[in-house]
C-alpha cells in the first residue's frame, strides 16, 4: 500500500457513515443502491433502498413485478428512466443469466442503465474486482490533489482521470478503497468549503499549495437547459378524477398525469384560460400558476387549471381514464403533480 492508500483508508475507517448497502456483498442489492443513488442524495435514497429491498427481496421479485408498481414505488425520486431500466435489467438477468447477477465488469457494463461508473462500483463492491470508480466525488478529489485543469467532461479528461484513479487503486482492497475515496469527496473534500485544516492529504494536495481549490475541477460546458411550459387540466368531480398515461419517450414516460397542454413559451394566463375554456367547453374554477420544477436539462413551468366538469371531448376519448379519486395513489404520477395535490 502506498501513502495515499493508507491515509485514505485510515480516514475512511474513522469517518465513514453506516449505510446499509455497505454491509452486503449481494450484487443485486448493491446494484439497487447504485441506481437509486444516481442523481439522488444519500438521505433521500436511503428510504427508497429499504423500500425496494422489502418489496423486491430478490431479483426475481423485481423482474416479475408490474412496471406500473415499480414506477409507483419509485414515485418521488424523479428521473424515472432509472426505474424502467431497473425493471428491464432485472428481466434480462432472469432470462439471460438465469437470475444470477453477472460477475464480470464487461457483462455488468452491458446491462441497461449501467455505465462505466456503476459497473466499476458493482464489480468492486460485490466481487472485489480491481476497477476504480470515478464519480463526481473522485473527479473533485483527484483534480485537487494533483491540481489538474483538464475539463472533466472532455474525452481527454475522462481518460486522464480514469487512468489516474486506476493507477491509485488499492488492487488488494478495491471495494474499501473505492468507498473511501468517494466518501472522502462527499464528507471532507466537499465542493464548497472543503475541510482542508484537518485533511490527512493536505501535505500533498497541490491545489491547496497553489490556492486553486475553488477552481477544481474544471468543466468545459454548461448544460443546455430547455424551458417547458406545461398546463395541466385538473378535472375533479365529487368522487372522480381524470388521468392519462404519458407515452412519449420523454420525461415521465409511461407515468400518469392530468390532461396536458404544452406551450412553447410563457403566455399570458388569461389567454391560456380563455383557450382552455373554449376548447373544452368548461369553466375553470381555480388556477395555480407557474410552479417551477427543475430537472437537470429542463426547467418546467407548470400551471394547474382546475374544473369540476368532465369535458365531453375527454369523456369520449379512450386516452383518458376517469377513475375514483381514492384510486389515484395506485398510479405512478410525476412528483410535480403529487406535490400540487398535497398542497391543494
Ligand atoms: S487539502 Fe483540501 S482540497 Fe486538498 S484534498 Fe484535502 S480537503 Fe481536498
Amino acid at each position: 500500500m502506498n501513502d495515499f492508500n493508507l491515509l485514505i483508508i485510515n480516514w475512511y475507517r474513522q469517518n465513514k457513515r453506516n449505510l446499509p448497502w455497505r454491509l452486503t456483498k449481494d450484487p443485486y442489492k448493491i446494484w439497487l443502491s447504485e441506481i437509486i443513488l444516481q442523481q439522488t442524495k444519500v438521505d433521500q435514497g436511503l428510504n427508497y433502498y429499504v423500500k425496494f429491498c422489502n418489496n423486491y427481496p430478490t431479483i426475481q421479485d423485481l423482474a416479475n413485478a408490474e412496471e406500473q408498481q415499480v414506477l409507483t414505488d419509485w414515485q418521488g425520486l424523479g428521473y424515472y428512466s432509472r426505474a424502467r431500466n431497473l425493471h428491464t435489467t432485472a428481466k434480462t438477468i432472469l432470462n439471460t443469466y438465469n437470475g444470477t447477477f453477472p460477475n464480470t465488469y464487461d457483462n455488468i457494463l452491458k446491462l441497461k442503465g449501467v455505465g462505466s461508473y456503476t459497473a466499476a462500483a458493482i464489480s468492486s463492491f460485490a466481487f472485489d474486482l480491481p476497477h476504480a470508480v470515478v464519480d463526481g466525488n473522485v473527479y473533485r478529489v483527484l483534480s485537487r490533489l494533483y491540481d489538474l485543469d483538464t475539463p472533466i467532461d472532455s474525452s481527454e479528461g475522462i481518460k486522464q482521470f480514469n487512468y489516474l484513479a486506476n493507477e491509485l487503486l488499492n488492487k488488494k482492497h478495491p471495494a474499501e478503497h473505492n468507498q473511501a475515496i468517494m466518501e472522502f469527496g462527499a464528507l471532507q473534500c466537499t465542493p464548497t468549503n472543503p475541510n482542508c485544516t484537518s485533511c490527512p492529504l493536505a501535505q500533498t494536495c497541490l491545489a491547496q499549495k497553489k490556492g486553486t481549490i475553488s477552481q477544481r475541477p474544471v468543466k468545459k460546458s454548461k448544460t443546455k437547459v430547455r424551458n417547458r411550459y406545461l398546463h395541466f387540466l385538473h378535472i375533479e368531480t365529487e368522487d372522480q378524477i381524470i388521468i392519462t398515461q404519458r407515452t412519449e419517450k420523454d420525461i415521465w414516460q409511461n407515468m400518469f398525469q392530468f390532461p396536458l397542454i404544452e406551450k412553447t413559451s410563457l403566455e399570458e394566463l388569461s389567454l391560456v384560460q380563455a383557450e382552455i375554456e373554449r376548447t373544452y367547453n368548461i369553466k375553470i374554477s381555480d388556477v395555480k400558476s407557474n410552479i417551477k420544477h427543475i430537472l437537470s436539462h429542463q426547467h418546467l413551468y407548470t400551471t394547474f387549471w382546475k374544473t369540476n366538469t368532465i369535458p365531453e371531448k375527454i369523456r369520449s376519448d379512450k386516452a383518458y381514464f376517469i377513475i375514483p379519486k381514492e384510486a389515484l395513489t395506485s398510479y405512478p404520477i410525476p412528483r410535480v403533480i403529487d406535490r400540487y395535490l398535497e398542497e391543494n
